[in-house]
């Protein structure tokens, strides 16, 4: 058990292949009823984030890295936000300007990735204690099966315009895992990095 040994080391069935491919069946099956599917892939992240849960209750996090898929910018907006949200503080026209201010308030370092592998080798490089992140469905189960080994709390977009365009995100529950997890400082830092 994750929380029953003295090690930082967070484990989860996500780490064994038999739930991965049992995952995958079960997905395959239910996928005639996309609601249903939905469903499923949301009891597994309620679980997963009921683990890390339990896990932060032993190993407080020190470094914590918010992870943004690309498709929550706006539309037709120029700023540079794989590089760098500080255009977004004093924008707001889209989610990411929240984020900006969230992660300033609260010391925590924001990427906005751009491929989700991208995403993948960031959060390997960077070893943080915790991740905490927002995709579609089909990207959480990726993230899941590609970096189990991460404590992750995690959260489907609440919808999209169109097919990855425009993408809204459920601010109300980040920021409660934030002023959960790292209470505001006002000394953070954003930096973003699609680190292509
Ligand atoms: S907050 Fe503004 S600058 Fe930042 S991505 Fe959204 S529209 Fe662009």
């Amino acid at each position: 058990m994750a929380d029953g040994t003295e090690t930082t080391t967070f484990t989860s069935p996500w780490q064994r292949r038999g739930f991965v491919h049992l995952v995958a069946v079960v997905r395959l099956l239910l996928r005639p009823w996309p609601a249903a599917e939905n469903r499923f892939i949301d009891r597994l992240v309620e679980d997963q984030n009921r683990r890390v849960r339990i896990h932060l209750r032993k190993h407080p996090p020190r470094r914590v890295l918010l992870i943004m898929p690309r498709c929550v910018k706006k539309t037709g907006c120029r700023a540079p936000v794989q590089e760098s949200l500080f255009e977004c503080l004093d924008c707001c026209r889209c989610p990411l300007g929240d984020v900006a201010h969230l992660c300033l308030e609260h010391g925590v370092e924001a990427l906005v990735a751009f491929r989700s592998h991208i995403a993948f080798a960031l959060a390997r490089r960077e070893q943080p204690d915790l991740i905490i992140a927002s995709a579609c469905r089909d990207r959480l189960v990726k993230a899941l099966r590609s970096t189990p080994e991460y404590p992750a709390l995690l959260t489907p977009l609440t919808g999209m315009r169109s097919m990855c365009l425009d993408a809204g995100i459920d601010l109300t529950w980040i920021s409660a895992q934030m002023e959960e997890i790292i209470p505001a400082s006002g000394r953070g830092r954003i930096r973003t990095a699609q680190g292509s």
